[in-house]
């Protein structure tokens, strides 16, 4: 990924999408997020690039295949998710509610202290995907491969992993208020210290 930095002093965001300074830096901000969600929507694969701060809302990307891009602090609401691929994507701090990643392919991303709420992540690979500090309520990871996935320290409410394989998947000081379980290996899980089970 471009790791330039933003023109304007002091300011050590990486540049957003086709710019030379980060999206609140832009001069005119409205024309490149413009640009940024035309540009997601006309590609299928997107690789390298940086939508940090971006508002998605009610976007079709079925299918999209991302590798090393950046969603940090956007606001991905309604957005249609579903069969994407994503590899090394960082979405940390954003805000992601009422969408569909269902039957997707996640790998070695980072939601870390996201806002998760209402989402469907039914059906997906989250592989090696990093949770940790989520605040995720009302959502969906049923019959989904988790392995090796982290939740350490996030606040789970009504998460349904039903029929999931939760191998080496970390829940230590994770609150688990309301979740479901059933048919999931959780014997397999960590919860609080290593080594010991959920
Ligand atoms: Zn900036």
């Amino acid at each position: 990924m471009n790791q330039q930095r933003c023109e304007r002093d002091g300011c050590s965001r990486i540049v957003f999408f086709r710019s030379h300074t980060c999206l609140e830096h832009s001069q005119d901000s409205t024309a490149a997020a413009a640009a940024a969600i035309d540009f997601l929507l006309q590609q299928s694969e997107l690789r390298d690039l940086c939508f940090d701060g971006l508002r998605m809302s009610g976007l079709q990307l079925s299918g999209r295949t991302f590798e090393r891009c950046s969603f940090r602090h956007c606001a991905i609401e309604r957005c249609e998710l579903s069969r994407v691929k994503f590899n090394l994507c960082f979405l940390e701090f954003a805000h992601i509610s009422c969408c569909s990643f269902a039957h997707s392919d996640i790998r070695r991303s980072v939601f870390g202290v996201s806002r998760l709420s209402d989402n469907d992540f039914n059906d997906c690979e989250l592989i090696e995907c990093n949770f940790n500090g989520v605040s995720c309520t009302d959502t969906r990871f049923d019959d989904s491969d988790l392995l090796s996935s982290r939740f350490i320290g996030a606040d789970l409410s009504r998460v349904g992993f039903r029929n999931c394989n939760v191998r080496e998947v970390h829940f230590g000081n994770t609150s688990l208020a309301s979740c479901d379980f059933r048919y999931s290996n959780i014997e397999d899980a960590y919860r609080q210290i290593p080594g010991r089970r959920l």
